[in-house]
């Protein structure tokens, strides 16, 4: 397993259901200074499943996660891939409880607790979201979903070292919105020091961050790294949040 505390930040791409083999060798073109390895700051590129052995052969120097593997090991799962799997294409860390995940494929959050369990059995870091809807907003009950998404998605044996929590509210997801940054480093003040299973661990910020906004965020003093979904996909943008990374 990675050691995580080598490295001051985390900046995760999470690619989702895009990308092609042009589209990555167009990517690693324009982003030459990816090459450039001279930074305290984990970079993490989460393309689909069936490009990450083409990916890792073309960069050495970037890490690559998954964005989901199955709660079981082997066996008649059709459409499955396991952590073992992953961990054969020498995948550091896998995304789970993503939002989408629970909205679009109904995933509970014991489902993320054991695809959580057997990324960390596979040396594998799981990268677990958590984050409130919109109506959960507005009734202030984002602290109470956090707790209970916590509570249920962490396995037993994760720890600070093992894995890491994405803070991704849901309606900042793809929208432009963003909580405002004293809310941002309130939650993950929260994250840190309140709930009983994610105590001490590294506490990454996801939904809309982008180039123009990527600096203040990454740089509260509660915020450990930044999930970046849609301006991961744009070169310009992936570079300027980059270069921010390699002059901090
Ligand atoms: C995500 O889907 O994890 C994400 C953070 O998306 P975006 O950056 O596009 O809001």
């Amino acid at each position: 397993m990675l050691d995580l505390e080598k490295y001051s930040k985390i900046v995760v791409a999470n690619w989702k259901m895009n990308g092609s083999f042009k589209f990555i060798d167009d990517f690693v073109e324009k982003l030459d200074l990816l090459e450039n390895s001279d930074s305290s700051t984990c970079k993490v590129i989460c393309p689909p499943f069936t490009y990450l052995d083409y990916f890792s052969n073309k960069l050495q120097n970037i890490n690559y996660g998954a964005q989901e593997c199955s709660k079981y090991h082997e066996g008649p799962y059709t459409g499955d891939i396991s952590a073992e799997m992953l961990k054969d294409l020498n995948c550091h860390f896998c995304i789970l409880g993503h939002s989408e995940r629970r909205n679009f494929y109904n995933e509970k959050s014991s489902d993320v607790a054991k695809k959580s369990s057997n990324c960390i059995n596979f040396d594998i870091h799981p990268i677990i979201c958590v984050g409130e809807n919109l109506e959960e907003r507005k009734l202030n009950k984002t602290k109470d979903i956090l707790k209970k998404q916590i509570d249920e998605s962490i396995p037993k044996i994760a720890n600070k070292k093992n894995t890491i929590i994405a803070y991704e509210p849901v309606w900042a997801i793809g929208t432009g919105l963003t909580p405002t940054l004293d809310e941002i480093n309130q939650i993950h003040e929260y994250l840190k020091e309140s709930t009983k299973y994610s105590e001490g661990f590294r506490i990454i910020y996801g939904g809309s961050v982008k180039s123009s906004n990527f600096k203040e965020i990454i740089e509260l003093e509660n915020v450990d790294g930044v999930l970046i979904g849609g301006a991961s996909l744009n070169f310009e943008e992936f570079k300027k949040i980059l270069e921010f990374t390699y002059s901090s």
